[in-house]
């Protein structure tokens, strides 16, 4: 039996999305938001929630929420962002089936490293980043490249066991070294990160060795039985990073929908300029109202149905005007009356593409034609009427 669409359920499913590609072909449609308990979810993350839901439950399929926390030196977790992050998901009322944590599935990655290892389909590099990049660079192989697979789970050992030290050997999946793009020649699966100088929040000094994100995300895909992968462009070169590694296991690649990522014109949608921000001291924490955070907006007065067409609004566009990119506009208008009456605009706007702009677009339907139309603009600015949740930090936040 193959899985098919069903009329909208639910007023947050209000509105027909476009049919998945190929979801005949498989019996359930299974779906996945896998964010990094890094922070709490903010405007650049709505596309990706709001989609996977969406289409899981068009399909009467199954929507996995799987914390990606395998980093724990420049993309560390902390315990209270996996709360916060279920909290928003659920503010969206994207309510999840079943939920993954990377970190405990450690032994997993790394069944499936030794795996690869075994078949001659990965290898232990010990070159330095800039001898590699060098070599790779050329379409040269690493003098790693042609160790035997028992050579191979010798050093593997060596990474577990502390024979290698940090930056000193990374598990490198093979590829074609001819690969146009460069990035996906060889690319790396697992390093290690010092135990001691980076414990892991939940799983402390237990693991040295952890996945990189294409790695375990793309066993646990499989494994977990996802059919349809749905997120931004950015990630377009990890699909073929995904196919070798795959195949080097025998499994066939699930289907992949790409979409346009949400641009603002005032507010940049950076983690890592929000956390600067807060550590500066320049905002008050992740719920300021000046930040874009969900849980701001949350406290600005949006209510979940706003933040909802924003990242459908693709979708809302007439056939002949799908766009590459679509911009929000978060206007701060200045507030006298220091309160939460102040007009707020969230604005979905269509921008017209360009060809140099990067690879041909991969839409919603699969397709990968490019469309030109003048922007339009659909506004869907929206004011909550509900009891305002929470004051800015200060009078005189612009809103
Ligand atoms: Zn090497």
């Amino acid at each position: 039996m193959s899985a098919r669409a069903v009329s909208p359920q639910s007023q947050s499913e209000s509105k027909a999305l476009p049919p998945l590609p190929n979801a005949d072909k498989y019996a359930v449609i299974v779906t996945r938001f896998a964010p990094n308990p890094d922070f709490v979810l903010h405007l650049g993350s709505i596309r990706a929630i709001i989609l996977s839901h969406d289409y899981a439950r068009m399909y009467r399929g199954r929507f996995l929420l799987r914390f990606d926390d395998t980093d724990p030196r420049l993309k560390k977790s902390a315990l209270e962002y996996y709360d916060l992050i279920r909290e928003d998901v659920r503010w969206l009322e994207c309510q999840w089936d079943a939920e993954y944590i990377a970190s405990d599935r450690i032994p997993v990655y790394y069944e499936h490293a030794e795996k690869v290892l075994r078949s001659g389909d990965a290898y232990i590099c010990t070159c330095t980043p800039e001898n590699f990049r060098l070599n790779v660079n050329a379409g040269r192989a690493c003098p790693d490249r042609s160790k035997s697979p028992e050579q191979n789970l010798v050093d593997w050992a060596k990474m577990l066991n502390g024979g290698f030290g940090e930056g000193e050997a990374v598990l490198r999946i093979k590829t074609d070294l001819s690969h146009p793009n460069p990035a996906v020649r060889d690319w790396p699966a697992l390093r290690i990160i010092d135990p001691v100088k980076y414990p892991h929040p939940r799983v402390g000094s237990k693991y040295r060795v952890w996945p990189l994100f294409n790695f375990g995300s793309a066993i646990d895909d499989h494994l977990l039985g996802v059919s349809h992968v749905i997120r931004g462009k950015e990630h377009l070169t990890n699909a073929p990073r995904t196919e070798y590694l795959y195949k080097a296991l025998g499994w066939s690649i699930q289907e992949y929908v790409h979409y346009g990522r949400l641009k603002t014109t005032d507010i940049k949608l950076s983690k890592s300029l929000m956390v600067k921000e807060i550590e500066e001291g320049l905002v008050e924490g992740y719920s300021d109202p000046r930040l874009p955070t969900l849980a701001a907006l949350r406290r600005r007065g949006y209510v979940p149905s706003a933040l909802r067409k924003l990242g459908q609004c693709e979708r809302d566009e007439p056939e002949g005007d799908r766009q590459d990119r679509t911009q929000v506009q978060l206007h701060r208008k200045p507030d006298h009356n220091n309160s939460l009456r102040g007009r707020t605009d969230l604005r979905c706007a269509s921008a017209t593409t360009s060809r140099k702009e990067g690879p041909p677009r991969q839409n919603l339907q699969g397709s990968s034609k490019e469309r030109h139309s003048q922007p339009t603009h659909l506004l869907i600015g929206h004011r909550s009427s509900q009891k305002e949740q929470g004051r800015p930090a200060d009078g005189t936040v612009q809103h």
